[in-house]
């Protein structure tokens, strides 16, 4: 139903959700364009890399990847499985860091497959640290990593991912799957969010 008051960039970006940014970092079209790009880099990186066919099995991080991993996978010819991971490193609020865990199983069957880890955003790192060495644990033959966004400010780690969709600078950002307190995830952009809007 269409409402005469709402602004094309309200439909774009959510309305009163978008009240709560201060910059849009990265518009729909902007990340749309992105990911297609990243979804040919891996499955090119992949055809030279596994023998033809090979099945791989793709490894999205929760929640902030679902939405980038829902769009990535439909530009993927590769013949997958797909089983997600749990990590908790912060307390939903802030990005101030707590000890990097694995919260439930990895995925069965890992043995001899080759892993793609899939993320939202490599921050510190630490969470594509723990991942990289569980998976490797438990039998994966290879890894490739690919996250939406970087942000270089603050890597700990030797540890890059492969592909990386955008460097963003220091700030919290929210959209396109990513939250602030189980809000935003839904926002069809990447913004920063207003220091009102956050507790
Ligand atoms: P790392 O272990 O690399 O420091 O942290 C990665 C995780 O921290 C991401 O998967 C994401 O869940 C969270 N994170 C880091 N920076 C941001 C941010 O700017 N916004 C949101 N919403 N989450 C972030
Ligand atoms: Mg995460």
């Amino acid at each position: 139903m269409s409402d005469g008051s709402k602004t094309e960039d309200d439909r774009m970006y959510g309305g009163a959700m978008h009240d709560d940014i201060s910059e849009v970092l990265l518009d729909e079209t902007t990340i749309a364009a992105r990911v297609r790009e990243l979804a040919s880099d891996l499955a090119t990186h992949l055809a030279s890399t596994l023998p033809p066919d090979e099945p791989i099995v793709l490894v999205p991080v929760l929640t902030g990847s679902l939405v980038f991993t829902a769009d990535l996978i439909r530009h993927l010819p590769n013949k997958m499985r797909i089983g997600v991971v749990t990590v908790s490193s912060y307390d939903g609020a802030t990005t101030e860091r707590r000890a990097t865990a694995l919260r439930g199983a990895l995925p069965a069957d890992l043995e001899g497959k080759h892993v793609v880890i899939v993320d939202d955003i490599f921050d510190t790192g630490h969470t594509m640290s723990l991942l990289d060495r569980e998976l490797r644990h438990a039998g994966a033959s290879g890894i490739t990593s690919v996250v939406l966004l970087s942000k270089p400010a603050r890597h700990e780690v030797d540890l890059r991912p492969d592909f990386s969709g955008f460097e963003i600078p220091d700030a919290f950002v929210v959209g396109y799957g990513l939250d602030y307190d189980g809000h935003y995830r839904n926002l069809p952009c990447i913004g920063i969010l207003r220091p009102e809007a956050i507790k």
